[in-house]
């Protein structure tokens, strides 16, 4: 099944605030967070997770990277959840702690507020967003014990960034690779989400393949469950190939004219996809870095 929509996925498993921009929470003994979606979406975020915990509070957060759109309302929850610690990657605290990315996030959630009030969810957080130090700098493979029997296993699985963990929960067969895997669009349209490194994306993908789970977590938009969950990190592999060949041929006919090709780039896959769908201005600079690490690996091969 393909799930689009906020609220229960399996046992104590749940997506909360919008499934856009989703944080999951897993429930039980230990409370569990996964990212942290965009600042305006703050207030929406907290009152989710109240309506699931009520006066109990999360324990953990675990973030995937350092993009604006997963780690929005940390310092939000910090406030309304002291004790709530924060982990993610070495790489992620770093570019955490350097404020020009921190000034890009900033800058990146004060525009998405707008794109958020368009969607209708409400109440907005007007305020800025803030940065945060990190509480557990989760390393490559580590294990989290969350009580007996239940753990937290966390995968470095870069390709979109470098700094990218996904969580992997064995006992209940649920994998959050955000986006480690393709975005499912509209109409089913994969959008492969390699940003940094092309190989390493498709390694990642390989990886949680083999891990057989039957909730999968996307970055935005859907939870994969049963056998779509293991299908859809096939077909992220297969999207990932096709826009490859694709984007190899528009960089040839170009000469190598980054800008060129990211034109074309977008009117094959783009300019026809109905909304709603990503904001142009962020959908450009995403595959202008795609087509960039293509022309890069095109001439180290
Ligand atoms: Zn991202």
């Amino acid at each position: 099944m393909i799930i689009q929509k906020t609220g229960k996925i399996g046992d104590d498993f749940y997506v909360i605030g919008s499934a856009a921009i989703p944080v999951y929470l897993l429930d039980g003994p230990v409370p569990v967070l996964f990212d942290a979606g965009m600042t305006a979406g703050a207030f929406l975020y907290e009152a989710g997770i109240k309506g699931i915990l009520g006066e109990r509070e999360p324990d953990f957060l675990f973030l995937s990277h350092s993009h604006f759109d997963h780690v929005g309302s940390v310092s939000h929850f910090k406030k309304v959840w002291p004790d709530l610690k924060i982990g993610g990657s070495v790489r992620c605290s770093e570019i955490l702690l350097k404020p020009k990315a921190v000034q890009l996030m900033r800058d990146l959630n004060f525009e998405g507020t707008n794109n958020i009030k368009k969607m209708s969810l409400a109440p907005i957080n007007e305020k800025r967003f803030e940065s945060f130090g990190l509480d557990i700098l989760v390393q490559p493979d580590q294990t989290i014990e969350l009580t007996l029997g239940l753990s937290v296993v966390a995968l470095n699985t870069p390709g979109h960034t470098w700094d990218f963990m996904s969580y992997w929960i064995p006992e209940k067969k649920i994998l959050i690779a955000s986006e480690a895997v393709a975005t499912y669009e509209n109409k089913g349209y994969l959008q492969p989400e390699f940003l940094v490194d092309f190989d390493a994306y498709i390694d990642s993908l390989n990886r949680l393949k083999n891990l057989g789970a039957t909730i999968l977590c996307a970055g935005h938009h859907s939870v994969f469950t049963d056998e779509d969950a293991v299908a859809h990190i096939r077909r992220s592999v297969k999207a990932a190939n096709d826009y490859l060949s694709m984007t190899e041929a528009f960089l040839a006919r170009e000469k190598g004219d980054i800008d060129q090709a990211v034109l074309r780039v977008k009117a094959e896959e783009w300019d026809n996809r109905p909304w709603p769908k990503q904001p142009e201005s962020a959908y450009l600079l995403n595959t202008w870095q795609r087509v960039n690490t293509i022309w890069n690996r095109m001439n180290r091969h």
